[in-house]
């Protein structure tokens, strides 16, 4: 089975840094496609309320039967969910449909209209934290000057910001600032929903080191010390994006990927 490499987050906790991602999976198919992805040795599940599918992750976990501690699962708080009162209403809502007494790690799914409110959101997690129902706490799609607003207010620094960091958009500066500030940067699209895997530069890389496209971008991500999730429904696209643990990119092929962002 694969060794998934892991990462350890400013709260000392330690996430597999490759996992699965559920968006857009109908409730009723994500059972059996989580199920399968543990079979085949994920330990990572990254849905969220508005995906309306924790409860079928819940099913496939219990389905795969892999104990509930070694799978990581992170939610994320819808956006209707940012007073205090509503988002403890939400996590405890994704406890239940989820079938588990924590969850690994909750984000805010993205930053609301009022910046005042997310602090009430952040503080409000940071409690959750405290009391054990959730294990770490981040922020999606949040700005440096969110996040910077957060800290300012709260002096809680988020564990991860998951933002749409792929080789054609790699976010650099954001992801230095994450770097100074000890976050962990989370992909999500890694594959730029699936459409990289055509790119002449990653057929090239892959052609070069006898590899898939999509495992060279994944691969890419990976010694870049990103956190990963492809989403795929497919058996063997799950082995594929899983087998990416063996093989190191030399420091040109990674630029060669990088490359990718000049591209129009
Ligand atoms: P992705 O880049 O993971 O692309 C998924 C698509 O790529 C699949 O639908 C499939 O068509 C294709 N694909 C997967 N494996 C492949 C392979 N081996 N070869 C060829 N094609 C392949 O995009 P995504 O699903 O949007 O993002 C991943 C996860 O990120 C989501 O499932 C979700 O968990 C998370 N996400 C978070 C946010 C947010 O706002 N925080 C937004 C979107 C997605």
């Amino acid at each position: 089975m694969a060794t998934i490499p892991r990462r350890t987050l400013n709260d000392g906790t330690s996430i597999p840094q490759f996992g699965l991602g559920v968006y857009h999976v109908p409730d009723d198919d994500t059972g059996a496609l989580v199920e399968t992805a543990v079979r085949l040795g994920y330990r990572h599940v990254d849905t969220a309320q508005q995906y309306g599918n924790e409860a079928g992750v819940g099913r496939g976990l219990r389905a795969s039967g892999v104990p509930r501690d070694d799978v990581w699962i992170t939610t994320k708080l819808d956006d209707d969910s940012h007073s205090r009162a509503a988002a403890i209403a939400a996590l405890e809502g994704s406890l239940e449909r989820l079938g588990t007494d924590h969850v690994d790690l909750l984000l805010v799914h993205r930053p609301g209209p009022d910046a005042d409110r997310d602090v009430e959101t952040w503080r409000t997690m940071a409690e959750l934290r405290e009391d054990g129902r959730v294990r770490s706490i981040g922020v999606s799609n949040f700005d440096r000057r969110r996040i910077e607003h957060l800290v300012a207010q709260t002096g809680v620094v988020p564990s991860v910001n998951q933002i749409r960091v792929n080789p054609r958009t790699p976010h650099r500066g954001l992801r230095r600032y994450h770097r100074r500030r000890g976050i962990a940067t989370e992909s999500w699209g890694p594959l730029r929903e699936g459409r990289l895997t055509e790119h002449p530069i990653a057929t090239r890389v892959a052609e070069r080191v006898g590899r898939t496209p999509a495992q060279v971008i994944l691969r890419w991500h990976l010694q870049q010390g990103t956190i990963v999730f492809p989403k795929s429904a497919n058996p063997d696209r799950l082995r594929e994006n899983l087998d990416i643990a063996d093989f190191a990119l030399s420091r040109r092929e990674m630029l060669a990927i990088s490359s990718m962002r000049r591209w129009r």
